[in-house]
């Protein structure tokens, strides 16, 4: 099959969470399997030189946009059997972040003519389109409304969410002003939901099939509490609603090779992590202690992600015990103060790095003890499955792809991965990492989880095949 993929973010050229992650490992997993991928991501300033350079010229276009003819040029880069194509245009995508530019829905909807005018142009046809998240939702409606596209429009569409809760929602008039269709498509609901043009919805409504990341989460956006407005929908094409289980690159995370971490090791040679930790703890100048656990999160700092849980525990916990505690993170303001402050009340014990570090991420899945998650809603979580195959033992709660994969230890089969607790009382997850902390001061068991933790399959292997056979089955 040819298989065409569009999404804002890819890894390494351009990531900022999990679905650039997807991005890097899913395609290239597919075309392992013997299918035709090509991945269309915009060229974003950002992407390293290492990169750009290797880039080569494959066309320049144009198309009508906003009244204009705007131009872009389609640059390619070869890699792991699959073909990348980006999207050069620098008044959209020549600045310094990805996201949370005041013109996101023009540069995502000129996106989304720019993947739809390469596609309508190449010469072998795709068999189908899989988009991702709202940035290219709207593929599938233009594909189907626009006559600028018949000649591809019997192409088929999956769109995969990768957490609902960002859904694209402006005004009717941006989406007048952006996409120049029929104002009709609002009035009659086809782009509007609870009176805003919502990109997600479209793509939900028009798409042949919808996945998401997990099982779990695929029945919890079903709910009211986790549906963001939009379970009604979802349950309406609940028939075409499949959850399959994303998987993490296990090249680029493999303990056993990974360049940049301070030593590398496996199960077998597991001891190699207090070399990891020992070089964190002088890397930000923590007391250099074998003994004492160190517990890390990596992660955006957004309400999603139970920062505030952490909030009500951890200055408790680290008035109260001998831990250590070394943030990786950014986002919202008002969490950033929180672990700022916590380093101040706490020097010898915790650290905290604002801002996004791929390589200091690496060497922290490899030396800490102990991985938070007291994520509220976790689509699938990708940082639970990197800590596991790290030997870091996730404390995570019990919701979505994190209920998927996390599994409470029994200390009498000696089975578990981790440890889980019920996300609605902070106090649970208190209780769920004071058990982790308790088994930490047990050798005989703690060898035991990271060890159960390691030999857990985490590779794309398993649901790469689940997409195959879902595009064959729409095909
Ligand atoms: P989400 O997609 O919701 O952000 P995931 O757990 O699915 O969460 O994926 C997060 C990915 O982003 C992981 O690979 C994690 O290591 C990485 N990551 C998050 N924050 C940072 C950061 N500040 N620096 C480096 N990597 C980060």
């Amino acid at each position: 099959m040819k298989i065409i993929m569009a999404a804002a973010e890819c890894a390494p050229f351009a990531k900022a969470g999990g679905l650039a992650d997807v991005m890097g490992a899913l395609p290239k997993e597919l075309s392992r399997l013997g299918h035709e991928l090509n991945v269309i991501v915009p060229k974003y300033s950002l992407i390293s030189e290492e990169y750009i350079s290797e880039f080569a010229l494959k066309e320049s276009l144009e198309f009508d946009f906003k009244g204009q003819q705007m131009s872009f040029r389609v640059l390619e880069y070869n890699h792991a059997g699959v073909k990348f194509l980006f999207v050069e245009n620098d008044d959209y995508f020549k600045r310094d972040q990805i996201y949370g530019q005041v013109d996101d829905s023009e540069r995502y909807a000129f996106f989304n003519r720019a993947v739809l005018e390469i596609v309508r142009r190449q010469e072998k046809p795709a068999d189908l389109l899989h988009v991702h998240d709202w940035h290219t939702a709207m593929v599938p409606f233009l594909l189907k409304e626009d006559q600028r596209y018949t000649s591809i429009s019997s192409i088929k569409t999956v769109l995969t969410i990768h957490n609902l809760q960002f859904q694209g929602k402006f005004s009717r008039g941006v989406f007048l002003e952006n996409f120049e269709m029929d104002a009709r498509y609002y009035d009659d609901g086809s782009v509007e939901w609870n009176g805003n043009f919502n990109s997600l919805k479209t793509g939900i409504s028009y798409v042949d099939k919808v996945t998401t990341v997990s099982p779990t989460y695929r029945d919890e956006i079903l709910t009211d509490f986790y549906g963001e407005k939009l379970n009604s929908l979802l349950q309406e094409k609940e028939q075409d609603l499949i959850g399959i289980l994303n998987g993490i690159d296990t090249e680029v995370y493999n303990p056993a090779t990974d360049l940049a971490i301070e030593r590398e090791f496996d199960a077998m040679s597991i001891e190699g992590k207090q070399v990891n930790k020992r070089a964190i703890q002088s890397r930000v100048g923590l007391p250099e202690r074998g003994d004492v656990p160190l517990l890390t999160m990596i992660s955006r700092l957004s309400g999603q992600k139970g920062i505030d849980v952490l909030q009500e525990v951890l200055p408790t916990l680290l008035a109260e015990q001998e831990i250590q505690f070394v943030l990786l993170g950014s986002g919202e303001e008002q969490y950033e103060q929180f672990f700022k402050k916590l380093a101040i009340d706490f020097p010898n014990k915790v650290y905290v790095h604002v801002g996004f570090d791929e390589a200091f991420a690496h060497l922290l899945y490899a030396g800490a003890d102990i991985f938070l998650m007291p994520s509220h809603f976790e689509p699938c979580g990708l940082s639970q499955l990197i800590s596991m195959r790290y030997g870091t033992v996730p404390v995570a709660n019990k919701t979505g792809g994190l209920k998927d994969t996390v599994i409470e230890y029994d200390e009498h089969l000696k089975a578990g991965n981790g440890f889980l607790s019920d996300f609605l009382q902070n106090k649970a997850f208190s209780l769920a990492l004071e058990r982790c902390l308790a088994f930490y001061q047990q050798p005989e068991h703690w060898e035991v989880i990271k060890k159960n933790g390691m030999k857990g399959d985490y590779s794309w292997s398993r649901s790469a095949i689940e997409y195959a056979k879902l595009y064959d089955r729409i095909i």
